[in-house]
């Protein structure tokens, strides 16, 4: 039996004002007195300054740090030793620099998400800027808390909310990829993380074919499913650290997103990019017989709906570089044995299937 660690506490809360009293209540209840601020100067993180204020006469030690860049170096040199705990307010880099440096210094964090683009909210792992366009998985620990201001998440974005919804169902990709690995490689599937990911992904996925089958729309889907995003988004995140790896959540989809990363930059959020993936793995695996064709139509459905790229060119690439970013994708985590294993990942492969996937888009009528 494992030893997994979950966070206290996950409130979703509806101003500054009841983000205050549930940070001050929980920092008097566990005793901590010397706490460092990770935030941004962005206008949406006034949070930041409404908690400093509010936080001030309670500890013994306050301290604000903007970060300037999210990379490892960084986090390596923000000064924490004299710290007892980190508080993350912001958008995902910010939380992912609160995490990994709260990790190195040995000290808990906090995690207080201004956006819900990823499912880093609550999750053992910090994503970081290693060197020019090549970013780094980092294990860390998970949150000690998290305290979502819905307020803010509400005025956020709806790309990267959509994108948060994209890395959430890219989780069902992912679980096709455990089940694979286990059956092709015997590697060990932690099926206690495998199930939560998937039920984490499929309370979203489900209630988006609801809203589709009542013929309702985008809009009044966001507005009234925000909780469940984000309950499902901390989950996978303990589904991360039920199984220790990204590996319940991050399979061939999430190889082709770091391509994307590794040739061109990051050219879309996060969450969109392996929401892209997913469309590509899904496809290939109802191509290969792993999953009934069926499957690959009710998600184009769905990704129709929510408005996740079914095209090329809504990535803001040409169908020569995706045929690149394929072919590259396994190389960015060699030993995570994925879909696109099964494949001879060539050109002529690539482009065939890819003219099979994307018809309407390529085919240039007569
Ligand atoms: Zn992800």
């Amino acid at each position: 039996m494992s030893q997994i660690n979950i966070p206290d506490k996950l409130r979703i809360l509806n101003s500054n004002q009841e983000v205050s009293e549930e940070l001050i209540s929980f920092i008097t209840e566990k005793g901590f007195l010397k706490i460092a601020l990770i935030t941004t100067k962005t206008p949406n993180h006034l949070i930041a300054n409404d908690l400093e204020v509010a936080l001030f006469d309670k500890v013994k030690k306050l301290k604000t740090f903007q970060v300037i860049d999210s990379s490892i170096a960084y986090a390596n040199q923000l000064p924490l030793t004299d710290f007892d705990l980190v508080i993350g307010i912001g958008g995902g880099k910010i939380i992912d620099t609160a995490k990994y440096a709260s990790h190195i210094n040995k000290i808990p964090c906090i995690s207080i998400p201004t956006a819900i683009s990823n499912d880093g909210i609550c999750s053992p792992v910090a994503v970081l800027k290693e060197k020019q366009n090549k970013y780094k998985s980092l294990g860390t620990s998970i949150p000690v808390a998290l305290f979502v201001p819905l307020h803010l998440i509400k005025r956020s974005d709806e790309e990267s909310i959509v994108s948060g919804i994209g890395d959430l169902l890219s989780n069902l990709s992912a679980i096709e990829d455990c089940k694979l690995a286990n059956k092709e490689k015997r590697e060990y599937t932690d099926d206690y993380a495998v199930m939560v990911s998937k039920q984490a992904a499929l309370s979203v996925y489900l209630e988006l074919e609801n809203y589709i089958l009542q013929g309702k729309t985008k809009t009044q889907f966001l507005d009234e499913n925000l909780n469940l995003v984000i309950e499902a988004l901390a989950l996978s995140g303990i589904a991360m650290e039920i199984a220790g790896t990204t590996r319940p959540a991050s399979g061939a989809e999430h190889l082709i997103s770091h391509s994307i990363d590794e040739l061109f930059g990051g050219l879309k959020p996060h969450g969109v990019q392996v929401a892209f993936g997913m469309y590509i793995t899904t496809f290939l695996r109802a191509e290969l017989g792993y999953i009934p064709k069926k499957c690959f139509e009710e998600l184009e459905t769905i990704f129709r709906f929510v408005g996740l790229p079914i095209t090329i060119s809504s990535v803001g690439i040409t169908k020569e570089q995706l045929i690149e970013i394929i072919i590259h994708a396994p190389q960015t985590r060699p030993e995570r044995y994925t879909i696109l294993n099964r494949v001879k990942l060539d050109k002529k492969f690539v482009n065939e299937f890819l003219e099979k996937l994307f018809e309407s888009e390529i085919t240039v009528p007569l």
